[in-house]
């Protein structure tokens, strides 16, 4: 057999690493060999000994949260990070994604400017907003975000208990996830008001308006209601130890829940809060660097599911509002572009864990847990998303680089020691260190696809959603 394309280079499967090659037809892995030179192409492409990764999958973006950033821009900046595929929020200004017709411009949109591909979340709306549900699982919506904490009444509501309860009946029908931004608005809200009123408005007043208590009480209340409704549920950006002690408990009950951290909360502390100020705002805060460590301690021992970047696309204006008063800035940074990379240096080479599990993490886990069942792992069958890193490539992060609109960031000036060489989306050479940014679009509206429910639940029971044991 003859393939379109064939890939060389050190080949990370589920399985492990090993020097090797792949032969790709119609965007598709044929064909994963461990030796090179055994598969014939009509343009093989050598990548030496640099590692051949599947493409990475970011299940946390928000493209329309700053309008001047859309799809285009997000999508190259995702490529440009060794991301073929994410999962955009929906939490779009000026109108958020929580009817069908709202929801099909978006698709569109996609398929006309996407350069990597894109699954997109819905959200239902403040009042009643469980009927919107049905129409927008069928429409492809990847799963369904929604929020405990109210940071805008019409875009980004907090939504109310009854109605949770009855959103997670909802969304567990269709066997798509319900996901939450979980964070206490009664405690946080009086907080930041007693703050204000002394005035307290320095950089680490977000982290104290924010303590813990603001988190897992949310956390345990959203669990709870799981394991009655039978939902399938996914706590995105956590950011205490103890939020996940809390996952892993209920996971050993039989509840269908993930959890997510961000490469934020493992990267930074509230250390970075106090010398980058606004730039170091998100939510929930930065935390302690004990807390940091405790939280690494459950990635490293398999307790957190996947890794997201939240990348919120804000521009210097929007951070340096804040100076002075902490409460003004906009929540947020960027991340498409930086994640992957920086986690490679920390993960792989500074705390040594294998190449393969850095695939289950940012790949194998999210492709898994939404049910794109063509995304996360280099094996025959699967679209041939593939990500190249050379390693021993030190290059210096610049926020006014980026291809987001994002111009802020606190990596700002930080040195990477490996770099993107190229990314492939089903195939296509989407960009390479060389060359760039590919200007032909080859990104598209992907969705769940179908699945055995009950290997999908049991998946998410047995630690992490990557491993089928
Ligand atoms: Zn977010």
């Amino acid at each position: 057999m003859k393939f379109e394309k064939v890939i060389q280079g050190h080949i990370v499967t589920p399985e492990g690493d090993f020097s090797g090659e792949i032969g790709i037809n119609n965007g598709k892995i044929l064909e994963v060999s461990d030796r090179k030179g055994m598969l014939h192409g009509e343009e093989t492409v050598d990548f030496g000994e640099d590692f051949v990764f599947p493409g990475f999958i970011d299940a946390h973006v928000h493209c329309f949260s700053n309008p001047n950033e859309g799809i285009r821009k997000a999508s190259s900046a995702a490529a440009k990070g060794g991301i073929t595929s994410f999962l955009d929020m929906p939490y779009d200004l000026p109108v958020p994604i929580s009817n069908v017709s709202v929801l099909e411009e978006k698709i569109a949109e996609v398929n006309e400017q996407a350069v990597v591909d894109i699954a997109l979340w819905g959200t239902i709306p403040k009042e009643n907003g469980a009927q919107v549900i049905d129409e927008l699982a069928e429409a492809g919506v990847a799963g369904f975000k929604l929020s405990t904490f109210e940071t805008d009444p019409y875009r980004f509501p907090r939504i109310e208990d009854a109605d949770i309860l009855e959103a997670m009946k909802k969304t567990a029908a269709h066997n798509l996830v319900i996901a939450f931004h979980a964070e206490n608005d009664e405690m946080l809200t009086r907080y930041i008001e007693d703050a204000k009123k002394a005035g307290q408005k320095e950089a680490i007043h977000h982290n104290l308006t924010r303590p813990p208590v603001t988190e897992t009480t949310a956390v345990v209340k959203l669990l709870d209601m799981a394991s009655w409704s039978g939902a399938k549920l996914h706590i995105v950006h956590v950011s205490h130890a103890r939020s996940i002690d809390y996952v892993e408990w209920f996971k050993q009950q039989g509840t269908n829940v993930t959890a997510e951290t961000c490469y934020n909360y493992l990267l930074l502390t509230t250390e970075d809060l106090k010398k980058f100020g606004p730039k170091a705002k998100i939510n929930p805060p930065l935390r302690l660097p004990e807390q940091v460590e405790a939280l690494e301690r459950k990635l490293l021992e398999g307790q957190i599911d996947f890794i997201t970047s939240d990348h919120a696309p804000w521009q210097k204006a929007d951070k340096t509002i804040g100076e002075y008063d902490i409460f003004k800035a906009k929540s947020g940074s960027p991340g498409l572009e930086i994640m992957v990379p920086l986690l490679f240096d920390h993960l792989v080479d500074q705390k040594g864990i294998s190449p393969a599990r850095f695939a289950e993490l940012l790949a194998l886990a999210p492709a898994r847990r939404f049910r794109l069942v063509d995304k996360g792992s280099i094996e025959t069958g699967k679209d041939a998303d593939i990500v190249v890193i050379k390693r021993g490539a030190p290059w210096r992060i610049d926020e006014n680089d980026f291809l987001s609109v994002s111009d802020v960031s606190p990596f700002h000036e930080h040195t990477v020691h490996n770099r993107i060489e190229a990314t492939f989306v089903r195939g296509h050479l989407v960009y390479s260190h060389e060359g760039g940014i590919n200007t032909q679009t080859a990104g598209r509206f992907i969705k769940p696809g179908e699945v055995n429910r009950d290997e999908d639940k049991q998946a998410a029971l047995g630690g992490h959603v990557g491993t089928s044991k």
